[in-house]
């Protein structure tokens, strides 16, 4: 009697704590098993949902490349389940992709891909996550990560970012229909596939594999699995969570506050003029500046701008086919609106 009471409290006990007992007096905890969807982005016959087209490069095809090298490299974890919204080109709505996630029970919604921008003035990788609640901080925790790892890749960082639309949900669709189901979910955004920062990378030998083991590594971290074949332990994995809004965080809808230059020295040999420019807003990063030595009729390709600092210096070489100049530089936000300086006409190159 006694045994079958010992017995029946132990049951409760794992049970109620979440162990089970394996092989003789090993107990082990039970792992849970971590159920992942994989969404390759657009897909359809004809001209319908190719998403962006540059060059020869396409990007729902693209998207299916490096969803399915992200299966593979998944499932070389243990405890995670992965399923693809499509394996092929087809056409399939964003509340059809959510609704089979959701069918399946998925933990998270990975939706994949590529960027491409109206001016071809763009550049780097992006995540975006839902507005709202848990949803926020789930896709931010996990946007950061995958941050680092695409950093690693060469891609320049944009970052993880919000957006709501005019009825106040969030505004990309297949984050909006799977939040409506209680599922978190990120578009990851790799790179531009229409800007000349990127497409070396894009077109560089097994760059999709590579982008696809990228985007496992970060669900791998993000979710503390492991992996005998690949002989890696993520379960101690620390990463800093970002608190759970008490708000939707919407996007930052308003210019850089502030964009100003001086001119700290010019070099006649050279051409040389050191600018000094001063950007700051407090609703998101600067994260690419630009000068013009024609007093704004052309700018420079966007550059990087270092996002410890407030204040930089660089160099803007003058031809001497250019008669007067004056310079101006823009700043520009992650939400890539910008301010334009003061103009400086520059004297002493002549
Ligand atoms: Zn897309």
């Amino acid at each position: 009697m006694k045994k079958k009471i010992f017995a029946t409290l132990l049951a409760f006990t794992m049970f109620f704590t979440g162990f089970a007992p394996v092989k003789g007096d090993t107990v082990v905890a039970a792992e849970k098993q971590h159920i992942i969807v994989i969404d390759p982005g657009h897909g359809g016959e004809g001209d319908r949902n190719l998403g962006a087209q540059y060059n020869g490069l396409s990007e729902k095809a693209m998207t299916l490349q490096v969803a399915n090298a992200m299966k593979t490299e998944l499932e070389k974890y243990e405890n995670v389940t992965v399923y693809l919204t499509r394996t092929d080109d087809r056409f399939i709505s964003l509340e059809d992709r959510a609704a089979f996630a959701k069918s399946v029970n998925a933990e998270f919604v990975f939706s994949i891909h590529f960027n491409a921008s109206a001016e071809h003035l763009f550049y780097g990788s992006e995540v975006w996550t839902s507005a709202f609640d848990k949803y926020y901080q789930a896709g931010m925790n996990f946007g950061n990560i995958e941050s680092a790892e695409l950093a690693k890749c060469g891609l320049y960082q944009k970052g993880v970012k919000t957006k709501l639309g005019s009825s106040g949900n969030d505004y990309y669709g297949i984050i909006r229909h799977c939040v409506a189901r209680s599922m978190p979910c990120v578009i990851i955004e790799h790179a531009y596939i229409d800007h000349g920062y990127d497409v070396p990378l894009v077109k560089s030998p097994d760059f999709m594999n590579k982008m696809g083991v990228t985007d496992a590594t970060s669900v791998a971290k993000y979710f503390g699995l492991k992996s005998t074949a690949l002989g890696v332990d993520y379960s101690g994995f620390k990463y800093t969570s970002v608190a759970k809004p008490a708000s939707p965080v919407g996007q930052d809808n308003s210019d850089p506050e502030v964009c100003s230059i001086n001119v700290a020295a010019t070099d006649k040999a050279s051409g040389n003029v050191l600018v000094e420019m001063t950007a700051k807003d407090s609703g998101s990063p600067i994260i690419y500046f630009s000068y013009s030595y024609d007093g704004g009729k052309t700018y420079s390709y966007l550059q990087m701008w270092d996002r410890t600092k407030e204040t930089q210096s660089f160099n803007v070489t003058v031809p001497k086919s250019c008669q007067n100049p004056v310079i101006v530089c823009r700043a520009y936000n992650s939400y890539e609106l910008f301010k334009e300086s003061n103009p400086v006409a520059v004297t002493g190159l002549q």
